[in-house]
């Protein structure tokens, strides 16, 4: 057996980053920068107002003090002359401040008659100016590899980028293995079950990314197996879910290695999840989780989710583990890395009674993994530990 990071820097070494492709601003969403961008022109491009009123000089700005109005500027349209002593240019919001004015009095603190307007209200010093650049100037770097946001789209849009250099996305063939089981929405038979954490690996993985394909479920027959991997292999990264163990019917590492797989490792210390094997096969890397729905699941969370990221060009460096404060006694753990279900609510984390790797109800209520080490001692209330939120 292997250790958990042992395991992890063996998986790391199957993957490296996915190379680049520009997608339109419209796609960009979720995706990765691959590479720096630079701003092409400051924004806002001019001194803009941020109010409705009138551009006129900070320093005649004083109550009862009266002005001429000599044109207009809205969103669009500048005035092309200049603003004197004593006079007053009507303006918009997102209108170019006229030169010689430095203020915008809001249209709240003048009253107008014809075309001379009077200070009535009390404007105070607020100029109402949004200074060129001041949001960002050309060349303001956006920093890669960074996976965009909604916020960050805008960002690039403003930044008139409208062709964006992405990772190109991974494609992950997800395979169920075993005769017992059935897709949602079928008619299970009496000794059947549902295909599940199939599904929970494709949401994860499109959560994160990647571009998740939900391959037929294959059958504990080599004839199937072959056929499902041959369906894999355009696949960057190739998941297989159960038959991993060493059971009469666990024939998916024979099936992998007849279709050219180099087995890097087998078991795991840790729990839930202890079967794993991994490997080159062709143009993909492949990863063979354990059945047991839960540990499927925590598998993808601990080894999956990184592959991925690596793929992606983000880097493997995962944030370092939160840390909370127990809320009560638990026992020592044994040889192997324990990730344990548990909810994590102000502080204060509280594992699950039972652990079983089977038990989706329990995971689906969790929000974190608590990680115990191997043969960490027993802990009091109160003793702080890590966990992976989830
Ligand atoms: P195995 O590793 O094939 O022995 O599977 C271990 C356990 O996980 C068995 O109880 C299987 O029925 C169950 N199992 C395997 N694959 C899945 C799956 N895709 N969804 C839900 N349960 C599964
Ligand atoms: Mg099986």
């Amino acid at each position: 057996m292997i250790t958990v990071a042992q395991a992890r820097a063996h998986l790391f070494d199957l993957v490296a980053p996915l190379p680049l492709e520009e997608v339109p601003l419209i796609s960009a969403s979720g995706r990765v920068l691959a590479r720096e961008v630079r701003a092409e022109r400051d924004q806002p491009p001019f001194a803009a107002s941020s109010m409705d009123g009138y551009a006129l000089k900070a320093e005649e700005v004083e109550r009862e003090a009266m002005f001429k109005v000599i044109g207009e500027a809205a969103a669009g349209h500048r005035f092309e002359g200049r603003v004197g002593p004593g006079q007053a240019v009507r303006i918009f919001t997102g209108a170019p401040v006229p030169e010689g004015a430095d203020f915008v009095l809001i249209q709240e603190d003048a009253s107008r008659s014809s075309d001379v307007i009077t200070i009535t209200g009390n404007p105070g010093t607020k100029d109402n100016i949004r200074p060129a650049g001041g949001d960002f100037t050309a060349g303001t770097v956006m920093s890669a590899p960074r996976r965009l946001t909604p916020a960050d789209v805008a960002l690039l849009a403003s930044m008139n980028i409208a062709r964006v250099p992405v990772t190109r996305q991974p494609v992950v063939a997800i395979m169920s293995t075993g005769d017992e089981l059935v897709m949602p929405g079928e008619d299970p038979g009496p000794d059947q079950i549902i295909a599940s954490n199939s599904f929970g690996l494709h949401a994860m993985l499109r959560d994160l990314g990647a571009l998740p394909r939900l391959l037929p479920i294959a059958r504990d027959t080599m004839a199937s197996l072959h056929t499902a991997f041959e369906l894999a292999a355009e696949a960057d990264l190739i998941v297989t879910i159960g038959g991993a163990s060493v059971g009469d019917h666990d024939l998916v590492a024979e099936a992998a290695t007849q279709m050219g797989l180099e087995r890097s490792f087998y078991k795991v210390a840790m729990r839930p999840g202890k079967p794993l094997m991994a490997g080159r096969m062709g143009d993909s890397a492949m990863i063979g989780l354990p059945g047991n729905p839960v540990s499927a699941m925590v598998c993808g969370h601990v080894f999956l989710a990184p592959m991925v990221r690596i793929l992606l060009g983000m880097g493997y460096d995962q944030p370092p583990l939160r840390q909370a404060v127990l809320s009560k006694d638990l026992g020592p753990n044994g040889g192997r890395e324990h990730y344990m279900r548990a909810i994590v609510d102000n502080g204060a984390v509280t594992v699950f009674d039972n652990q079983d790797s089977s038990l989706l109800t329990v995971l689906s209520q969790a929000n974190a993994l608590l990680v115990r080490p191997p043969d960490d001692p027993a802990r009091r209330a109160g003793d702080s530990l890590g966990y992976l939120p989830i």
